[in-house]
């Protein structure tokens, strides 16, 4: 699970952003203010919640965490039982306040408002054309384009809704919210996620389950690919925008940016962790002491990988969760200074050990090099890196900011000289097979594999622009 330290360091993969919506629950900007805060990790940029009491539609947002933008007087401000909200971690446009969410739309039909995760891959060209239709856009985020996209097309709002989104190519789980109505939509390869739960007669949907325990609400299922849910004072229904779906949920929510106690697609992420480190044990064994997990995301595989080969697992590293936000974007020195403010390894523990280390994934290749260095210099004797997920060869254009490849040291390195650059004994990532063991087919894999579940002639728009 991200956290503050991945953007401190630079060398974790970043998501864009969580959405949180709840239909007819009292308070519901409140509880939304808490559904947020459980969704923190996926976006720190900005955060915004958009309320109606059925006759008009209120937005409250601002720039930085969810506890710093609300406060009481805000809050209070938002009325009604419906709600929607948004964290923002940038990928396309500017991390600036226009672009948080949110957004509203004011229109003579109707405002509305919509809150977006993911990235539409064919945003230029559909921008160009809106844009050369008179479209005037207020954002530079891609997730504006749906609201334009919806106001041009013909009949009521949900037949609107209905014919803009065959338009769009990519990842999108959309929350979009008339004065009376939520629309739950999620993208026809599956690969954001958004589940829904059920809270006393209403409803609530969160990008991440685990978002539904703090408001009490009760989990259903996931939305499906290319599912419209609709939710409004007739009860709720369910629509397809295309008949044409796959499943192909971002493996990295597994791997990385989800919380444990989250399930996506039935599939809790602790277990799938747990799973992959397991499968890791037995593809890549390796005589040790004692198997450790980098804090947070790799302690599951960690444990996975202590099941399995009978190593025993032990704390390696003490994580502060206290380093400020003011470090943010540092240079290179800052970074190295940062993984000691952040992560001190225990030199009782693991003095005089030969240690697995397992880490979730490799993009930079500077962190581990760090962190490795840690637990050297605390007295480990020998330190075998073994990465639960195959080594990262791809841009993500799904939402991830995996943008280059030179960003990538597996584009550079095999393992054997990989595990040279981070000075380590032995070096081996989890195998393609392996993940599609612990997560089932229904994955992209495209990061790890270059093999993308979407048309590539956007992908390649998407390169260029
Ligand atoms: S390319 Fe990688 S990070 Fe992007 S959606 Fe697919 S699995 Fe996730």
């Amino acid at each position: 699970m991200r956290s503050e330290w991945d953007f401190f360091l630079g060398d974790k993969l970043n998501e864009e952003c969580g959405v949180f919506g709840i239909y007819n629950v009292e308070e519901a900007a409140q509880l939304t203010y808490y559904g947020l805060h459980a969704l923190q990790h996926r976006g720190q940029e900005g955060a915004g919640i958009a309320a109606s009491n059925g006759e008009i539609i209120v937005r409250e947002k601002g720039e930085g965490l969810v506890a710093e933008v609300f406060n009481v007087e805000k809050l209070e401000h938002l009325p009604g039982m419906m709600a929607i909200g948004h964290v923002r971690y940038a990928t396309t446009g500017a991390g600036c306040i226009e672009n948080v969410q949110p957004i509203l739309i004011r229109s003579h039909t109707g405002d509305f408002t919509i809150s977006h995760n993911g990235n539409i891959v064919n945003a230029k060209e559909l921008k160009m054309q809106l844009e050369a239709m008179g479209s005037i856009f207020h954002t530079t985020s891609d997730s504006e384009i749906i609201g334009h996209l919806i106001q041009r097309e013909s009949g009521d709002f949900h037949e609107k809704i209905m014919k803009a989104l065959p338009r769009l190519e990519g990842a999108f789980s959309f929350l979009i919210m008339t004065k009376d109505v939520l629309y739950v939509i999620r993208d026809k390869n599956g690969l954001r996620p958004l589940s829904m739960a059920t809270l006393e007669n209403g409803y609530v949907f969160s990008s991440e389950s685990s978002a539904f325990e703090i408001v009490g609400a009760h989990y259903v299922s996931s939305v499906k690919p290319a599912e419209v849910i609709t939710v409004s004072k007739d009860g709720i229904k369910s629509d397809f925008y295309t008949e044409h779906t796959q499943d192909k949920m971002c493996a990295m929510e597994y791997v990385y940016f989800s919380r444990p106690d989250s399930t996506i697609n039935g599939l809790n992420v602790h277990i799938s962790r747990r799973e992959t480190g397991r499968i890791l044990a037995k593809e890549s064994p390796v005589d040790a002491d004692m198997v450790i997990g980098v804090p947070d995301s790799s302690l599951s595989a960690a444990m996975g990988y202590a099941d399995c080969s009978g190593i025993p697992y032990e704390i390696g590293f003490v994580k502060s969760r206290y380093v400020g936000r003011t470090f943010i974007k540092p240079n290179q020195k800052q970074r190295e200074r940062g993984v000691k403010m952040k992560l001190s390894a225990m030199s009782d523990v693991v003095g005089g050990k030969r240690l697995i280390l397992v880490d979730d994934s490799i993009v930079r290749g500077t962190t581990s090099k760090h962190i490795v260095q840690l637990l050297k210099e605390a007295g480990a004797t020998e330190v075998h890196v073994r990465i639960s997920s195959p080594p990262l060869i791809s841009p993500c254009f799904y939402g991830v900011d995996i943008s280059e490849y030179k960003e990538l040291i597996s584009t550079k390195y095999n393992p054997e000289e990989l595990a040279g650059f981070l000075g380590v004994d032995s070096l081996a990532f989890l195998s393609e097979e392996g993940m599609y063991e612990g997560l089932g087919k229904n994955i992209c894999m495209a990061c790890f594999t270059g093999k993308y579940p979407t048309s590539m002639f956007s992908l390649l728009d998407n390169l260029k622009a």
